[in-house]
């Protein structure tokens, strides 16, 4: 037999909120964002009846992802692009995904003070990353704040991540297009070929230009070399790699025609849908994972039985599929 979940209707005050993300309001938004962060499982609720109701308005955004060490010139880039877009009409919301404050309640990415200029524009809206939780966590409650900024009316959604560990690739699946920052020294491109990071790259972009315009150029030239000899992630899309300034303001108005050529040639080619559509899909995979081990952790007999379990396991007294498979099974005890 078929459950369904009880799903909550929304609250007076949520309607509100509602009302205010549906009107573009960066409170009502912020105040939005804040509820699904929250752990609470009554705010679990009332967010998803928020989502939920979000839904139908969102998906009328082009969502960016970029990506580099820290130093390379981030948050002086999307500053730059977001002034440059706003003067242009366009309202931009910039999330950001980062690992490092879930693990040491500090950041890479920094805080509000970063982005001044581009925060104080009304058409702009400033998301430092959640704290709380793993990258999966991060990551999940960054793509539901990139849905409400949609429904908010923001037309350009940019998800800034650092270029450590795995969040290139958790954000590279939740984004249209992702742009990876370099600066003009060789040793830079290496580590993002081990990693696997240029795979899921749409676009490079060399910054600092302006230091060594000349090492820039060279820089420009290796890449576009070794785009040629490593998988891409469209078969319809190479890559461009581009030098700019972000500093200078140089480069924004050739990157953004990238943008466009980018959004025109997937769309054309009918993978632009295509990949949203997975990434919804696997979206719901990865809170099924969650989901799944979260009802693990906290199942009674699993919390009872498993350090004795591990304790076996570790003193080969057990093998670890025996014990897996013993802890499984209490799964099915409800
Ligand atoms: P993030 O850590 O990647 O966000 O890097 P930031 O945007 O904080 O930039 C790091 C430093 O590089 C700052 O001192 C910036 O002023 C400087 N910077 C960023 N872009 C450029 C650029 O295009 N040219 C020059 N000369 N400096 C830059």
């Amino acid at each position: 037999m078929l459950h369904r979940v009880h799903e909550a209707p929304l609250l007076p005050e949520d309607a509100m909120l509602l009302k205010g993300v549906l009107a573009g309001e960066r409170r009502a938004l912020a105040k939005a964002i804040t509820l699904i962060e929250s752990s609470r499982a009554d705010h679990r609720s009332r967010a998803n009846a928020l989502l939920k109701a979000l839904l139908p308005h969102t998906g009328h955004s082009i969502r960016l992802g970029i990506s580099g060490v820290p130093g390379v010139g981030k948050s002086t880039f999307i500053e730059a692009l977001g002034i440059w877009l706003v003067e242009q009409g366009a309202r931009l919301a910039v999330l950001a995904v980062d690992p490092s404050s879930s693990i040491s309640g500090g950041s890479i990415l920094g805080d509000k003070t970063r982005m001044e200029l581009l925060a104080a524009r009304e058409e702009a809206f400033i998301r430092p990353s959640p704290s709380a939780g793993s990258l999966g966590g991060v990551a999940e409650k960054t793509r539901e704040a990139m849905l409400l900024a949609e429904a908010a009316g923001f037309n350009v959604v940019v998800v800034e991540t650092v270029g450590v560990g795995q969040s290139e690739t958790t954000v590279a699946g939740m984004v249209d297009m992702f742009i990876l920052l370099q600066l003009p020294n060789a040793g830079d491109d290496l580590q993002a070929i081990k990693k696997g990071i240029v795979e899921v790259a749409d676009c490079i972009l060399i910054n600092k230009a302006d230091i060594n315009p000349q090492a820039a150029a060279f820089a420009c030239a290796q890449w576009k070399n070794a785009l040629k000899m490593l998988r891409t992630a469209s078969p319809h899309w190479l890559p461009p790699v581009l030098t700019v300034s972000a500093a200078q303001k140089e480069g924004l108005d050739i990157f953004w025609k990238e943008v466009l050529r980018f959004k025109c040639t997937l769309e054309a080619s009918g993978e632009f849908q295509a990949k949203r559509k997975a990434q919804a899909v696997r979206w719901m995979w990865n809170l099924i994972d969650a989901g799944l081990r979260q009802q693990f952790d906290e199942h009674p007999l699993v919390k009872a039985e498993l350090p004795g379990l591990s304790n076996s396991v570790e003193n080969g007294k057990i093998s670890p599929t025996a014990a897996a498979g013993q802890l499984l099974s209490y799964m099915q005890h409800v």
